[in-house]
């Protein structure tokens, strides 16, 4: 099981380094637990009361699953103003999911050498 983490940005900011959102390989009530254990915050904690909870998550079956989202967004395109016509790009792949630097990926094994 894999759990994504989405910043809400609450209060106006991303709460870990830049990561817009974080993946845990873990049911969505241990990968609480972890992120807990990692960040020394809950995702359910509010920054700023009218932006409210500062972590959107969900649990999925796999990490191509989980990152379905942000993976099509990577790639999502518009033609220039007036048209804005939506031009349909493959979603990224798996590689480029984990190059990029908003993406944070905490793997079973990396907790288990922690
Ligand atoms: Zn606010």
């Amino acid at each position: 099981m894999w759990t994504r983490f989405y910043d809400m940005h609450s209060g106006g900011d991303t709460k870990i380094e830049g990561k817009q959102v974080i993946f845990i390989e873990a049911s969505e009530a241990e990968a609480i637990d972890i992120f807990e254990n990692t960040f020394g915050h809950h995702p359910d904690d509010v920054a700023c009361p009218c932006c409210g909870e500062n972590y959107y998550y969900r649990e999925s079956d796999s990490l191509e699953g989980a990152s379905r989202f942000d993976r099509r967004k990577m790639t999502c395109t518009y033609e220039p103003w007036p048209t804005y016509k939506r031009i349909d790009n493959p979603p990224a792949s798996m590689g480029e999911l984990e190059a990029n630097d908003e993406v944070l990926i905490i793997r079973a094994e990396d907790k288990a050498e922690a």
